[in-house]
């Protein structure tokens, strides 16, 4: 069941196992941030971050670059587009277990086909998770651009608080550094 106002608009790397889910952004209370997963709606698996988690801009960079658009499947007509070096998002296979994760496109078997059914096939090295640094094959159906977008505007409502955190701590250590400053001065 969809929660009004929540829209699953972007993509999230997952903490828990590095893989890329479609999820939805809340800010809450003015001062948490919640990661919704459009595929695991109760909240017990929501990623919760607040602004007193964040000490460097460092580590609000890492924050921004877990999210992105959401990416597009790759249409049968469009194989023509994957070619060997393209960075994707793809669906990792292991059993019964299926997850995205980033890939470069390491070869393409073009075949001759239908522009609605792609039969071509293409070899994938993993850039992280379980399948990282290997090869696998996939055909198009698994297979999806990354889109480049701009910062979402939730995303970054919050990392300005957080930025604003950071600059209201900086403030307050020179404040009582020039306090230490004088008082050496006189005593
Ligand atoms: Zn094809």
């Amino acid at each position: 069941m969809a929660v009004s106002g929540v829209n699953y608009d972007l993509e999230f790397r997952c903490n828990a196992d590095d893989a890329w889910y479609t999820c939805a952004v809340v800010l809450e209370h003015g001062n948490q941030f919640r990661v919704k997963f459009k595929d695991f709606l109760q909240t017990y698996f929501d990623e919760v971050f607040t602004v007193t988690d964040f000490n460097t801009h460092g580590e609000i960079e890492q924050l921004i670059r877990k999210f992105r658009p959401i990416s597009k499947p790759v249409e049968d007509n469009e194989c023509s587009r994957l070619t060997e070096g393209v960075t994707v998002n793809a669906l990792y296979r292991r059993q019964e277990d299926a997850r995205y994760f980033d890939a470069v496109v390491d070869a393409v078997q073009y075949k001759e086909h239908t522009p609605d059914k792609c039969v071509c096939s293409y070899l994938l090295c993993w850039q992280h998770g379980p399948g990282e640094g290997t090869i696998t094959a996939a055909s198009i159906e698994d297979i999806c651009f990354i889109i480049d977008g701009d910062i979402h505007p939730k995303v970054s409502e919050f990392t300005d608080l957080v930025k604003q955190k950071l600059k209201g701590t900086s403030v307050q250590s020179q404040a009582s550094f020039s306090v230490f400053l004088v008082c050496d001065f006189w005593c």
